[in-house]
């Protein structure tokens, strides 16, 4: 279905399925079957300019290990883009069932999307402070995303987050106390995450910064040839000592042969990350984030059909 922006005048295709929908161009969203939005539309400022959120992640790659000397200095910055990326925010209250009462409230924001544009890791925590009602007219050169994944299913996760880490604390706490979660949705959220495009001799690459923290989330860079030359070696020699730890106790069983084929396929596996480092040029940087993430989809089926959805568009 095809839908034209109030806002811009830009048209743009709508599945049929869907009914709050984000304006690519401007951003303005609104419930097309009630004609306007029946909840709040916020957005995050970039607080980090693109100049700025491209330092963090020249900083980042310069410290990775065998990174070539000077790379930060010589990549060619060949284009960005300011992905807006639809979050639904939701309030979240735990409550204990009986006894003395424990009340837990937190705010969840989780990302709207079935696939995403740009590599969120799991678990990512989006901050929920700082969110200003949304102006189509502030939002300039910025690519909006329309919100394709349900409140319900969202809801889902917000509140299993919750209920996980509030019923281990109502198990800590030792009382026998059940948890009771509520929860309703704040609205949605457009949070702002640069992608730079660059490149280095004939390579090109990616690389992905939230606007709003400067937290580098993604960033592919290269290894130098000497550090490459070293993890292979590093590869060939672990199977040589696996194949003589084999041979030597192979030979004090007086079955050397047993002993090789004993001791070559478990070295073999251990070089295996040694070579795959060494055989390819191009390395990626990843956020790593120390979640509950896998805790959440302990919940239930639906809980884990809904987790499903947040899949994200190979680069
Ligand atoms: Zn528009």
């Amino acid at each position: 279905m095809n839908y034209t922006c109030s806002n811009c005048g830009g048209s743009f295709d709508v599945p049929e399925t869907v009914s709050v929908v984000t304006c690519p161009y401007c951003g303005l969203t609104v419930n097309i079957k009630v004609g306007k939005l029946d909840f709040e539309h916020y957005f995050y400022p970039a607080i980090y300019d693109a100049q700025t959120a491209y330092g963090r992640l020249k900083s980042i790659l310069s410290r990775q290990f065998g990174v070539p000397k000077g790379f930060s200095d010589q990549i060619n910055l060949m284009g960005r883009v300011l992905h807006y990326i639809p979050l639904y925010l939701f309030y979240v209250e735990g409550r204990s069932k009986g006894g003395q009462e424990v009340l837990e409230v937190e705010y969840v924001a989780l990302p709207a999307l079935k696939m995403l544009p740009v590599p969120i890791p799991q678990g990512y925590s989006f901050p929920v402070r700082g969110k200003i009602y949304f102006k189509p007219q502030i939002v300039k050169d910025a690519k909006f995303y329309s919100p394709t994944v349900s409140i319900d299913d969202l809801e889902k996760i917000a509140r299993a987050r919750v209920y996980n880490r509030f019923s281990r604390e109502l198990d800590l706490a030792g009382r026998g106390l059940e948890a009771k979660i509520e929860s309703r949705c704040e609205g949605l959220v457009h949070y702002p995450i640069w992608e730079f495009r660059y490149s280095y001799l004939n390579y090109q690459f990616n690389g992905f910064v939230d606007a709003v923290n400067g937290e580098v989330l993604y960033g592919q860079y290269l290894v130098s040839t000497m550090h490459r030359t070293i993890s292979m070696s590093l590869g060939v020699g672990l199977i040589f000592a696996g194949a003589i730890i084999g041979l030597i106790s192979g030979l004090a069983l007086s079955a050397p042969l047993i002993g090789l084929i004993g001791g070559v396929p478990p070295a073999f596996a251990g070089a295996i990350p040694l070579f795959m480092r060494g055989a390819y040029k191009v390395q990626t940087y990843t956020l790593k984030v120390f979640g509950t993430y896998e805790r959440e989809a302990s919940l239930g089926k639906e809980i884990i059909e809904a987790v499903k959805f947040i899949g994200r568009i190979p680069i």
